[in-house]
């Protein structure tokens, strides 16, 4: 214990926040309303959300449609047992859940949180193996990948000071490097090699590495993973959980590869961004190896507020919004304008790799000494927040992922702040 430093004041709230060092990071900024791509504080300050309030929030904050269902739902069912019981908004955003999504994922399980429904996803892909009496367990994941930050999706994600702690209780996994450009070969090769190895299954975040720094790789790779996947009889998951509900352009990233996984997850922006739910998809052969008279063949899983009745209508509401609304035009304004403006750094010596995804674009900071790395993620956040801008860069790698709200000005004003931003680090 000799080794601990001097103990900082202590925080005044009880309240123990996510990824955040409350030693250095002694105040919150408090929120009291939201509107479209803004947050306010209680004394009126308008802060734009220019990364969908962790990359979950889609058309808007609080936008009506979905509110309105949540209000309605809450009038009728809260809560119900989801075992032997079903309700009428699961129903519904069931049958629409099969329609949108890539032809072949037939079944849905319901879960809360992006961490779950992949954990669910590995876990069926363990099962299906067990039951059809061929048992694997090996994954098979890409360098550099996120999946979560439970136990299992740490272990099925890139190691580093984030969960160094808990390295012990991780299991193993195999790996493929990171298709860089003009290096796409070694990662199909490595997964070749693997995959003829008979793992269970191999996870990926299709065409974008969200926590990984969002790194990015084309639709002709993605689609040449799954061919790989499938000649060997391997399962393919992808998470869908950042990509989907139109961040990469189209509703799901899948779409662009032209390829249907065998297990996909979804989450983030299910419910528009406005109450958390989370769903593994698969295909029909992953649900028949579990349906069975044999009880031992059950797939043992739940949480007790599986398909929560108002979250479920909040996604149902997001179903309908996608098909009234011209959802993806906005899409398409919105990625033009990003091009726009991520046109001025194209040049810009101080940064690297300025790159799009669809709605998304991301650029590197380019820093100096590698101990001032760990450093410029922080100084960055407080410069942006001193400007009214949510905006939390990864390390070095500055992105921007808004609400499909966002108007042009504020994308003036967000990168009118990253260009200071780079003269306050020359
Ligand atoms: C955010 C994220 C998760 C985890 O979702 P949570 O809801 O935070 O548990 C999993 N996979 C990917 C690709 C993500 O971006």
């Amino acid at each position: 214990m000799s080794t601990t430093p001097k103990q900082p004041t202590r925080p005044a709230s009880p309240i123990w926040h996510p990824f955040t060092q409350h030693a250095l990071q002694p105040e919150m900024t408090m929120i009291s309303r939201g509107e479209g791509a803004y947050l306010y504080t209680p004394e009126g300050t308008r802060i734009i959300d220019a990364i969908s309030s962790w990359w979950v929030v889609t058309h808007g904050h609080r936008y009506a449609p979905i509110i309105e269902a949540i209000k309605a739902q809450a009038d009728q069912l809260d809560q119900v047992i989801f075992a032997g019981f079903t309700h009428p908004p699961a129903e519904a955003l069931a049958a629409d859940l099969v329609a949108v999504t890539p032809e072949g994922l037939d079944h849905i399980f319901f879960s809360d949180s992006g961490s779950t429904c992949v954990e669910v996803a590995l876990k069926m892909a363990l099962g299906y193996w067990r039951n059809i009496g061929k048992p694997r367990s090996r994954i098979v994941v890409m360098e550099g990948s996120y999946h979560g930050d439970t136990i299992g999706t740490m272990s099925v994600g890139e190691r580093g000071v984030f969960n160094a702690a808990y390295a012990p209780l991780l299991f193993d996994v195999a790996q493929v490097p990171f298709p860089e450009k003009g290096r796409e070969a070694e990662t199909l090769k490595a997964l070749e090699v693997l995959c003829a190895e008979e793992p269970a299954a191999f996870i990926v975040e299709p065409l974008i590495l969200g926590s990984g720094g969002m790194k990015m790789y084309g639709p002709d790779v993605l689609a040449a993973m799954k061919r790989i996947c499938e000649a060997h009889g391997v399962l393919f998951i992808a998470d869908e959980v950042m990509t989907g509900w139109g961040r990469t352009g189209t509703l799901f990233a899948c779409e662009q590869a032209g390829i249907v996984p065998d297990i996909a997850c979804y989450s983030k922006g299910l419910t528009g961004g406005s109450i958390p739910l989370a769903i593994t998809m698969c295909r029909r052969e992953i649900f028949d190896a579990h349906y069975s008279e044999d009880r031992t063949r059950t797939f043992y899983h739940s949480s007790s507020y599986t398909a929560n009745p108002i979250a479920c209508a909040a996604g149902h509401a997001n179903l309908q919004v996608w098909r009234n609304e011209p959802v993806r035009e906005r899409i398409e304004k919105l990625k033009t304008m990003q091009a726009t403006h991520l046109e001025r750094f194209r040049d810009d010596a101080r940064f690297s790799d300025v790159r799009q995804c669809g709605t998304i674009t991301a650029m590197d900071l380019k820093v100096g000494d590698a101990g001032y790395l760990a450093d410029v993620g922080p100084r960055l956040r407080a410069f942006f927040a001193e400007r009214q801008l949510l905006l939390r860069p990864l390390g070095n790698t500055l992105y921007v992922m808004p609400p499909y709200c966002v108007t042009h000005e504020d994308l003036d004003t967000i990168y009118d702040a990253i260009a200071a931003a780079a003269d306050m680090m020359a």
